[in-house]
């Protein structure tokens, strides 16, 4: 995939698959924008792409739940309009419906669906400004067969796809495709945590036998955000080992 001169934002992008995905857009020449919630690391992150690939790469510290807005005002000063935007970050709190308290369900929703709403807002503009420009949202299996203890996870995850297809619909005469791609299970701190007797159900439900890989999902971002893609809008694509 070719991406110079291209600038490709990824939201938390600091591990797991963001960083993956961003990985992908360095090999392929793009400037890249790494993020997270700790500038610290976000730098690091990006200094180390910056090094091994030779391409710009820039980190900047921007929490999902925190003042997007001016982040994004210090973003487009020191790098400028972005062309790709990656809306990969996003977080869990499961437990049972039943004992899901209301701030579990307002930080997931907050972090996975409003945060997005914002930073895509504002990416956008830019976006119509260059007539041009990629949206790629990581969604999730589980937001299309749900899943136990994850009510306010699978909630967000299905409310991308309707984001995804409106938006994509809306911005298709501005020659922005708007995109999703839904991971199964992939081997991140993500799912890192869960108990073995639960990755093992899993893996029971994979008919190729594996867990999915970062980079399994960054490659279908990058085919997404390239020229090869550039009738393919509103859709999603999944990448679960046949899982669903
Ligand atoms: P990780 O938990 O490994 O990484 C999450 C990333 O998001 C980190 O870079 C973290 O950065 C960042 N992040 C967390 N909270 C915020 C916030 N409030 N604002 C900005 N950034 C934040 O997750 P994965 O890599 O596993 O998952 C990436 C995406 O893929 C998520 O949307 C997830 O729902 C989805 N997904 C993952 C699957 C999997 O099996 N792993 C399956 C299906 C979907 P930092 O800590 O530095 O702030």
């Amino acid at each position: 995939m070719e991406f110079k001169g291209k600038v490709a934002l990824i939201t938390g992008s600091t591990r797991g698959i963001g960083k993956a995905i961003a990985v992908a857009f360095a090999e392929g020449g793009a400037t890249v924008i790494i993020t997270g919630r700790k500038k610290e690391t976000a730098e690091l992150v990006a200094g180390n792409i910056k090094n091994e690939f030779g391409v710009e790469a820039y980190g900047f510290e921007l929490d999902l739940t925190g003042d997007i807005k001016s982040v994004w005002k210090e973003i487009e000063e020191t790098v400028g309009k972005v062309d790709i935007l990656v809306n990969n970050a996003g977080i869990t709190k499961d437990t049972l419906f039943i004992r899901m308290k209301e701030e579990d369900w307002n930080s997931v929703i907050e972090t996975n669906l409003t945060g997005t709403f914002k930073i895509t807002q504002l990416a956008v503009k830019g976006m119509i400004k260059k007539k041009w420009g990629r949206v790629i949202n990581i969604t999730s299996i589980v937001g299309f067969t749900g899943n136990i203890g994850q009510v306010n996870y699978s909630t967000t995850k299905a409310g991308l796809i309707g984001f995804t297809k409106s938006l994509a619909k809306e911005l298709a005469s501005r020659n922005i495709t708007v995109n999703a791609v839904a991971p199964g299970f992939i081997e991140t701190d993500m799912t890192g945590s869960l108990p073995e007797d639960i990755k093992d159900s899993y893996l029971k439900q994979i008919p190729l036998g594996k867990f999915g890989k970062p980079e399994d999902v960054a490659n279908v971002v990058t085919f997404l955000a390239s020229d090869k893609a550039s009738y393919i809008t509103g859709e999603t694509i999944h990448v679960n080992g046949g899982m669903y």
